[in-house]
């Protein structure tokens, strides 16, 4: 051999995967496994596990065996490496009985370079009969927390692995990986699982891709619109604290005409799985879903994760928000924080049923532990230091004090001067003796006498009563909060407002005020034409195929066709996430796209054919009829004619064969613009 494994290892990421380089840990991991040893790693979703014992099951002999408790995943990634060229199978309680055993059929054969399995599988005789007869080099355990008690997703099956890796009649090496683990579950994993001194890598939580940004909108429905509006092209997910909500936002949004769907565990199985579906596959490009949605989806080009209402605890916000930006690409994480959600989620964690299996001690100290991981999670949404940091710093991470990709770091507001309506609404709170609270002071300055009217109030004698009947109640209630939260008014045990030596310097010593307006974020349009035209045809090739368009080219894949503009196969299979056999796939279609949309810019500069002076009739009928004539004469003999629907047909299907323009012109006789306008007009480029 003039390779070793570890080169050899390099040379599959960059042909098969379309990599340049591993990730962090990754090679660890790969170079450990392929020396013989188990490995552990603890890697944040998205930062690509998977890859961490594909490559080496690729490489060592016989078929590895991986064990994952997710069904749904299990089929993506058997599509995915399908889509790269290797033979992969899965076998779980979803297929059924004759699929079952023609697959473990081949299994035993030794097909298949890599073979899923669920971990229930793992006891039934058939299945360990069928290990028997196979060669296995290496086990890799997906999910591998869920073999610990302390775990919220702890599965009893896992525990039989260790027995079952026992039965084999050679101990493969095992591999170990999981997106989530704190010490108590690390320690777990390597005993239970019975790792003989593994190669542990344990790679960062920070997720430089992601922007975490924090909004306090008075109208939240309002917020959402405009953030969704900014992003239209993009797919992304909406996440509600109840079904109830769900239902309300999603028809919301239907009605504004968002393509948009829902998910949650009170819909018909069916409908969950064809709303899902509809998701993976593109045709609706939002998911508004409470947290029951998102275990098992492999979805990388999810561009937006938005929290209408606050999680319970910075663990489901990060898990959930980590699902943006799998694929790589920038991505954002919005909270729209409301204080109304602390009040429901205290109440929520203060009046769940009790749990039979626990007792009253062990109840109080389960309450205690919900109610310790609410109070960061208002933290993290009331912070005003980097929000990055906060996050990082609760998974015990140390990172700089600011990041400047986060909405504390880089506001996304401006700053309004607001001194003369703060000046109003303290002479306000002045001359009603600082007796009241924030709704009547609102009220007031509004020119709306309260009901019931405040004791001791005349609108007459009050000579800020109304000062401010041009604004909005919100705009108002705004001004009023900021003046609390930048401690202008400080407000009792009531809530009632009082001043303050700041408020004072505010009325007497001309101190200004400001507030933050939010702003709306700026849309990058380079390049975007040719995006929306490649995100097209990866939706019809995943259409035909029958596979989840991030499974088929990531987002990020896409953004650098953009960028690159390959122009032959070789170039296009060097694009990262591309590999040789999608380029041998796809390419003609990809290529024909880009020089469709973004033609090299010497054929650009060409003008067009122009009829010499002399050959032209005059008038400007004769002009064209000789132009006509020209094109005709060149082979075009339907130039003029109109399109059918039959035609229409037939040149969907030829383009998708993979026809070239050139190709389509001399089918349809037809001149290559009028080709590409038609292509266009069907939406097919
Ligand atoms: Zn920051």
């Amino acid at each position: 051999m003039d390779m070793n494994l570890n080169d050899k290892a390099l040379e599959t990421l960059t042909k098969v995967y379309g990599h340049h380089a591993f990730r962090p840990g990754q090679r660890e991991l790969v170079e450990g496994l392929l020396s013989g040893r188990d490995v552990l790693g603890v890697m944040p979703t998205g930062s690509g596990k998977s890859l961490c014992y594909q490559i080496p099951a690729l490489l060592l002999p016989g078929t590895t065996v991986v064990i994952s408790p997710l069904i749904s995943l299990m089929k993506d990634q058997v599509t995915a490496l399908k889509l790269r060229g290797i033979d992969a199978a899965f076998l779980n309680s979803s297929m059924d009985l004759d699929l079952y055993r023609e697959t473990a059929f081949q299994a035993a054969c030794g097909s298949y370079k890599i073979l899923y399995v669920a971990p229930e599988k793992l006891q039934t005789p058939g299945f360990q009969e069928m290990c028997r007869q196979m060669d296995i080099p290496l086990v890799a355990v997906d999910e591998a927390h869920c073999i610990s008690q302390w775990g919220q997703d702890f599965r009893p099956s896992y525990l039989k692995i260790p027995e079952f890796v026992a039965s084999l009649p050679k101990r493969p090496i095992l591999g170990a990986f999981t997106a989530t683990a704190t010490p108590n579950v690390r320690k777990d994993i390597l005993e239970n699982l019975k790792l003989i001194n593994p190669e542990t890598a344990i790679t960062g939580f920070d997720r430089p891709n992601l922007s975490f940004s924090v909004y306090s909108p008075d109208d939240r429905d309002e917020t959402l619109i405009g953030l969704l509006r900014d992003r239209f092209h993009q797919s992304g997910i909406i996440y509600c604290s109840t079904r109830k909500n769900v239902e309300a936002i999603c028809a919301m949004l239907e009605k504004e005409e968002f393509p948009a769907t829902r998910y949650h565990a009170g819909l018909e199985p069916e409908e969950r799985r064809r709303n899902q579906e509809d998701f993976l596959f593109d045709r609706k490009r939002v998911m508004v879903a409470t947290n029951a949605f998102g275990m098992g989806i492999d979805k990388s080009n999810v561009s937006y994760v938005i929290h209408y209402n606050m999680p319970k605890s910075l663990e489901a916000y990060y898990q959930e928000a980590g699902r943006a930006g799998r694929d790589g690409c920038d991505a954002d994480c919005i909270l729209l924080y409301k204080p109304q959600d602390v009040i429901t989620a205290r109440w929520l964690i203060e009046h769940t049923d009790p749990n039979p299996d626990l007792t009253p001690e062990e109840q109080n100290q389960v309450r205690e532990n919900d109610l310790e991981r609410l109070k960061w999670m208002t933290f993290y949404a009331t912070s005003r230091k980097c929000l990055r940091h906060d996050l990082l710093h609760y998974f015990g991470e140390k990172s700089p004090d600011s990041c400047e990709n986060c909405s504390n770091c880089v506001p996304i507001c401006e700053h309004v001067d607001i001194t003369k309506e703060a000046q109003m609404i303290l002479s306000c709170v002045a001359r009603t003796e600082q007796r009241f609270n924030e709704e009547v002071i609102v009220s007031l300055m509004r020119g709306v006498l309260p009901y019931p009217p405040p004791e001791g109030i005349s609108p007459a004698e009050l000579t800020t009563f109304g000062l401010m009947d041009d604004y909005e109640e919100s705009a108002v209630q705004g001004m009023v909060r900021a003046l609390v939260d930048q401690g202008y008014l400080t407000p009792d045990e009531k809530s009632c407002l009082k001043l303050n030596d700041l408020s004072r310097e505010v009325l007497f010593s001309g101190r200004r005020v400001a507030m933050r307006k939010e702003l709306k974020k700026r849309e990058d349009t380079a390049g975007e034409e040719l995006f929306q035209a490649l995100q097209r045809l990866r939706y019809n090739i995943s259409a035909r195929e029958y596979v989840a368009a991030s499974a088929l080219f990531s987002d990020s894949t896409l953004r650098d066709l953009c960028r690159i503009l390959p122009r032959n196969k070789k170039d296009l299979a060097a694009v990262d996430g591309m590999g040789l056999f999608k380029a041998n796939r796809y390419g003609d279609q990809i290529l024909q796209l880009i020089r469709l949309i973004a033609p090299p810019p010497k054929e650009e500069k060409k003008k067009p054919e122009k009829i010499k002076p002399e050959n032209r009739p005059s008038g400007e009928r004769g002009a064209f009829a000789a132009y006509k004539d020209k094109v005709i004469a060149k082979g075009s003999t339907e130039a003029y004619q109109p399109w059918t629907k039959e035609e229409d047909q037939r040149l969907t299907r030829e383009f998708e064969e993979g026809k070239t323009v050139k190709e389509l012109s001399e089918i349809h006789k037809r001149t290559q613009g009028a080709i590409r306008s038609r292509l266009k007009k069907l939406e097919l480029v």
